[in-house]
């Protein structure tokens, strides 16, 4: 890194930050591509800023730990991974929005096609188009969420077959269910796409990709006829549910850090935080994290959370606040010194699964939920290598 990034980086640690060990993404990859099997195509989801680990320096890691394919939600996420020189197929999921398509397939984005209108569009943009607009047909096999069911994903096919502009490359599906230990869903899932492309088969379509599985299902190993698997949360080693245990060379790869802005004696009878929640019984040594809710760290954590300063597990005290929280202190500290807000519970501090629990909600939520003000640093071999400041629209270059 050159000098600006190196005092940037200095800036970034002194401050409220998520640290993303770019090693441990690419490890947990290489062991689920292990368990999906080496002929299975990987797809690595990136979407909503790679579940809030960044998106592009996880789409190049991804492409360093062998996934041949990325994936994202919306168009103009593909668009950013464009922009920054990803050149890995990138296909996105779910209903694109109609009015970006042209954008979508002119940046070479491959669009998920689940209803005729999105077939319409295509071939629109297919007529300004350079190169030949590859689509993905998206089949509706019970999460009824979107995708075809089978009169649509017939006339869908029929249309493409007729149309040479258009490259079909493959057929997808998602599981409603297979988080869950019943595997009857998933399993009557599998059926169903099965049969719908047996059928696109009859009709002459030849498919490059089948795909089903997500890290639940790679992780259960019910792939099924598919020869691309789509892995999202297991790759930032967390774990798809509680009832789906993560192997143990999957670890997580988000951290969050802050450092302490003050430390004062709340005096014994007096409260802290909006309303007051928390009281103090005897004189007691408090600090206050410039870290809250405007972060990402869930309002529910108020009088529940712990942070971890120099070793020492420190409860919230009172309530977590939009920009601040105050811990109670169990020794010494100073301004400045260090605060574990996320990592590793081996330190005893809390973990994205943790947050979920308080927050009554999955972990999936309270990653995609650490905001664009909480700059992201980006490790390899222990060290920072690249950040990312969203608000600032800065970037070092992963
Ligand atoms: C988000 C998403 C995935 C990834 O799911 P994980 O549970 O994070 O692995 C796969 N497929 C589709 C269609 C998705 O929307």
């Amino acid at each position: 890194m050159d000098g600006v990034s190196l005092r940037r980086v200095e800036q970034i640690q002194a401050g409220t930050h998520a640290r993303i060990d770019l090693d441990r993404y690419e490890e947990n990859i290489r062991v689920l591509r292990e368990i999906a099997g080496p002929a299975k195509t990987f797809m690595a989801v990136v979407k909503a800023n790679a579940y809030g680990h960044g998106a592009v320096a996880c789409a190049h890691a991804a492409a360093r730990a062998g996934a041949e394919y990325l994936a994202v939600a919306r168009v103009s996420e593909g668009l950013q991974l464009r922009r920054a020189g990803i050149t890995l197929p990138i296909l996105i999921l779910g209903g694109p929005n109609l009015a970006q398509v042209e954008d979508a397939v002119h940046n070479n984005l491959t669009v998920s096609v689940g209803a005729v209108e999105a077939l319409d569009a295509v071939q629109r943009a297919a007529q300004s188009s350079p190169t030949r607009p590859r689509i993905h047909l998206k089949l509706d096999t019970g999460l009824h969420r979107y995708g075809a069911l089978e009169a649509a994903a017939v006339e869908i096919a029929e249309r493409c077959l007729l149309d040479d502009r258009i490259e079909l490359e493959g057929a997808y599906a998602h599981f409603s269910s297979a988080d869950e230990s019943t595997s009857g869903v998933t399993d009557a899932q599998i059926a169903r796409a099965g049969q719908l492309v047996r059928k696109l088969n009859r009709m002459g379509i030849a498919l490059k990709y089948i795909h089903l599985p997500n890290s639940a299902a790679i992780l259960s190993e019910r792939i099924g006829e598919s020869n691309l698997v789509r892995a999202g949360i297991a790759g930032y080693g967390l774990s798809p549910s509680r009832e789906t245990d993560l192997p143990a060379r999957i670890k997580p790869v988000l951290s969050i850090w802050s450092t302490l802005t003050r430390t004062f004696t709340l005096p014994a009878g007096e409260g802290v935080s909006y309303g007051l929640t928390y009281l103090a019984e005897h004189d007691e040594q408090c600090a206050t994290v410039p870290i809250g809710y405007g972060d990402g760290l869930p309002r529910s954590t108020s009088n529940r959370g712990w942070f971890i300063v120099n070793g020492e597990r420190c409860v919230v005290h009172g309530r977590v606040s939009m920009d601040q929280t105050v811990v109670g202190l169990k020794s010494a500290a100073d301004v400045g010194d260090e605060v574990t807000i996320v990592g590793d519970p081996a330190t005893g501090a809390m973990t994205l699964d943790d947050l979920a629990t308080m927050d009554g909600t999955i972990n999936y939520e309270i990653a995609t939920r650490i905001t664009a003000r909480v700059p992201r640093l980006y490790y390899r071999e222990g060290i920072p290598v690249a950040w990312d400041d969203l608000l600032l629209g800065e970037s070092s270059g992963a």
